[in-house]
């Protein structure tokens, strides 16, 4: 597949006719053992090249993982049960007691909770956070211990930008690997490995698979690296993904080109509402002038800026919740990259929002998850609970922003 445009891939990587049937779609696969060879005696047990057991890998799971080694331009890809999963098996695998890790300063929550708690307590691995939009301070964060630098980008939820290229070069100059977690990206809009990046972590449970049904992850890149990953994070430690998952965000993958376009084309318009509007305190876009990396976002961002964006509108706390509960059409949940436009009130407590910008600690976010409908009719639900909220948009901005 790789001579063929990202578009092409999603539609026909991982998809063959089902040799059993005839059907031109792979099959759900429900099983959970594969056939043994008639001298099982030379089977490694702990394999992953045979099918065996669908911990060690099953039929869907493998056209899953070809689609998305496709899509990345990597070798290969081991598909986990969650995206934490991948993040966990990335650490696990690499990482052991005495380690370092260089991380951005902005990550999700439990890529946070892995690194700055739960592995400096019970395996002795520690991590040093830092603005890794700023590739010398990457540089100076680096320890002879480093084995692993990982970057988030667009990061969850400031959509804080990192140069791939610029802290991949830093982190092998300094002997370490460096793993970008692209969910916000998706391979439509940023292909880490092509950057430089050694792996890729994606959680399928948002735009890979896009209809809000299934969780999954993954890590993609050398086979020698993913094929390690797989055996230690899969076959001991069981992170593996479940054959009905792979199949739903195999089906959701098809699309993912298009879907993303249409993500960023709807961010874009949302954005430039809630920016021009003074009743909103702050936006925080990649395709807005206004964002701290805006010419690295259009420098290295393929096509859009992403589907994901940060905001408050003007007042506390309560306010807050008041304006999320007066919308109509986007619904407030967790998760992102679905269909539909999801928003979630996130607070300002926590050793987290330290790291975060001053507009996020002082009036906490929104997260707005940009969905597939009309951006017209997300405009107008926005502008209805804005009113209903805080009253008619006045004539001018107030002078203090
Ligand atoms: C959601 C998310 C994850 C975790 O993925 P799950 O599938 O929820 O486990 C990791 N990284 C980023 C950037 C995410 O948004």
């Amino acid at each position: 597949m790789s001579g063929h445009h990202l578009a092409t891939r999603a539609v026909h990587a991982g998809n063959a006719v089902d040799p059993g049937t005839g059907a031109i779609r792979r099959p759900l696969v429900a099983a959970n053992s594969y056939a043994l060879p008639d001298d099982p005696s030379e089977l490694s047990w702990s394999g992953t090249g045979t099918p065996l057991y669908t911990r060690n890998g099953g039929a869907n799971q493998g056209w899953l993982e070809c689609k998305l080694a496709a899509l990345d331009g990597g070798e290969a890809a081991f598909a986990t049960a969650t995206g934490v999963a991948a993040l966990h098996a990335v650490f696990f695998t690499l990482l052991r007691t005495g380690d370092h890790v260089v991380c951005s300063d902005v990550t999700y929550a439990a890529t946070y909770q892995l690194l700055t708690e739960l592995l400096p307590a019970k395996y002795g691995i520690t991590t040093t956070l830092v603005d890794t939009s700023d590739a010398g301070a990457v540089r100076a964060a680096m320890r002879p211990q480093t084995r692993l630098v990982h970057v988030e980008s667009p990061a969850n939820p400031t959509t804080k930008i990192t140069d791939v290229a610029a802290v991949a070069a830093v982190a092998h100059e300094g002997g370490a690997l460096l793993s970008v977690d692209a969910t916000f990206a998706t391979p439509v809009l940023q292909r880490p490995l092509e950057l430089g990046a050694d792996l890729v972590v994606h959680s399928l449970t948002k735009y890979v698979n896009g209809h809000g049904d299934a969780m999954g992850g993954a890590v993609i890149g050398a086979a020698e690296l993913v094929d390690r990953i797989r055996l230690e994070a899969g076959v001991n430690v069981g992170g593996t993904i479940s054959p009905f998952n792979a199949w739903l965000i195999m089906r959701g993958a098809v699309t993912l080109p298009m879907r993303m376009r249409a993500h960023c084309a709807g961010a874009q318009v949302v954005a430039e509402f809630l920016e021009a509007d003074p009743r909103v305190a702050y936006v925080a876009y990649p395709g807005l002038p206004s964002h701290p990396q805006h010419a690295l976002a259009a420098r290295t961002l393929d096509g859009g800026s992403g589907g994901m964006l940060a905001f408050a509108v003007r007042g506390d706390p309560a306010t807050q919740n008041r304006f999320v509960a007066a919308l109509e059409l986007i619904t407030s949940a967790v998760s992102l990259g679905h269909d539909e436009t999801l928003i979630v009130h996130v607070g300002t407590e926590g050793p987290r929002v330290a790291h975060y910008p001053e507009e996020f600690r002082r009036w906490g976010h929104l997260r707005l998850s940009v969905g597939l409908e009309d951006p017209r009719d997300l405009v107008a639900d926005l502008e209805q609970a804005l009113t209903l909220t805080l009253g008619p948009r006045p004539a001018a901005a107030p002078p203090a922003r």
